[in-house]
């Protein structure tokens, strides 16, 4: 076992934070209140190399490991949660959905433009009446000549309104239920696709998220991801990885909360003394920083199986589960050592306790993670047998 970081993970976290701290700490309230989405800062990630972390260098990626992409979340989730969902949602679900699926053709024209930041990129899978149960997907896709036509409209897409390229999940056999969706590509300016509603969220504000609206979309075959009716299936797949992103963002979210806290309360003077003496405030960090810790060290071992090549479905949703549930509670705790400063947007607590709560929810749920790691941990032992 080693759980240190060699020095070039050291000096990537470096790189990281100090492009978060410079290009976006001073600016994360006024996104924030405004809804506003930095495409500029976006695109710097880009140059960074950030947008194409996990991607191999022939198709324009890093060739970083999941360990060092949660490294890259957790950093830029430090400074701002809300970029790093957006950061998430390009890498871990569209682009990695292209990488994992696509053709050759697709990776050699899609993953270059989005691991520089040229092109961005979102994934639609949830529907208004087909959230949790993404399987119960209505958006269809009819083949009509050489061509496939869509119909249907998704929710809750992290970037739509700023996306390149959406890859879209739509049913294309109706009675082979969830081996019945399959993916496709789709370039923003084709006749047919739209963005629609913009949401007005709780936290993770200057992320935009909003519906993708297909009407009479027609394709072309080559814009099929991956084997007809296996979209839905390569999207759970999407989702374990995606899993460990969300984890490390988590972290992050949690880690910054912390560090705001930690300071405030050496300086924060009550009853003559810093209220870091009182040992109500020592608990409280101790177990925020107790927390942190174990919410990293599944994040991270679930991104080293991820590079080994194991099968992560569990250890995913474990670090998922446990790293949001922390976030909640390390947020919370951040806002309680403030006081009532803590509830003023003059300081960062209260906004990572709104980015918080999201983590709990997107890529599925913490009841979803629970049943996710139930099912694992029941399939190695069947109802009855002895051990
Ligand atoms: C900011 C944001 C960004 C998002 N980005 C994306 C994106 O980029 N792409 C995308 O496709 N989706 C995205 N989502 C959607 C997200 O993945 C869904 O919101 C999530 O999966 C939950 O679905 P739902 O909202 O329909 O809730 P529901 O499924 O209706 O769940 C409601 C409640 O019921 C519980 N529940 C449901 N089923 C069960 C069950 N079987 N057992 C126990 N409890 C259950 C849930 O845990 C939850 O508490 C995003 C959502 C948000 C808020």
């Amino acid at each position: 076992m080693n759980f240190g970081q060699t020095s070039e993970q050291r000096q990537l976290r470096g790189t990281i934070r100090d492009f978060a701290e410079a290009e976006m700490k001073p600016h994360t309230l006024e996104w924030d209140e405004t809804q506003h989405f930095p495409v500029d800062v976006f695109k710097k990630l880009g140059e960074l190399g950030v947008l194409g972390a996990v991607f191999p260098e022939d198709l324009g990626g890093a060739g970083y490991s999941y360990v060092d992409y949660s490294i890259i979340m957790e950093e830029i989730a430090r400074v701002d949660p809300s970029i790093a969902l957006s950061t998430a949602a390009h890498i871990s679900l569209c682009t990695n959905h292209i990488y994992t699926a696509g053709s050759e053709e697709q990776k050699k024209r899609y993953i270059p433009k989005l691991a520089s930041g040229e092109w961005i990129g979102c994934w639609s899978l949830t529907e208004p009446e087909a959230g949790s149960d993404a399987g119960g997907t209505r958006t269809s896709a009819v083949k009509d000549g050489e061509c496939w036509v869509l119909n249907g409209s998704k929710t809750f897409t992290t970037n739509a309104h700023i996306a390149d390229v959406c890859v879209v999940m739509a049913v294309t056999d109706r009675a082979a239920s969830s081996h019945g969706i399959s993916a496709f590509i789709i370039e923003n300016g084709t006749p047919g696709v739209r963005a629609g509603k913009k949401e007005n969220k709780l936290g993770m504000r200057c992320s935009p998220t909003g519906e993708m609206i297909f009407s009479n979309c027609r394709v072309p075959q080559s814009q099929l991801c991956g084997k007809q009716g296996e979209g839905f299936v390569d999207s759970l797949r999407m989702l374990d990885g995606g899993r460990i992103s969300i984890a490390a963002l988590a972290v992050g979210t949690a880690q910054g909360a912390y560090e705001a806290a930690l300071s405030y309360s050496k300086h924060r003077k009550q009853f003559g003394r810093f209220i870091s003496e009182f040992q109500a405030i020592q608990n409280k960090l101790a177990d925020m920083a107790t927390d942190i810790e174990a919410a990293r060290l599944l994040t991270e071992r679930a991104a080293w199986m991820k590079d080994n090549g194991q099968n992560v479905n569990k250890e995913s949703a474990m670090a998922k589960l446990f790293a949001s549930e922390v976030a909640v509670r390390v947020t919370n705790e951040a806002v309680q050592i403030h006081g009532g400063y803590g509830f003023i947007k003059d300081y960062p607590v209260e906004k990572f306790f709104r980015d918080a709560k999201l983590c709990t929810i997107g890529e599925g749920t913490s009841e979803i993670q629970r049943l996710v790691i139930a099912r694992q941990v029941l399939k190695s032992h069947a109802p009855g047998e002895k051990h």
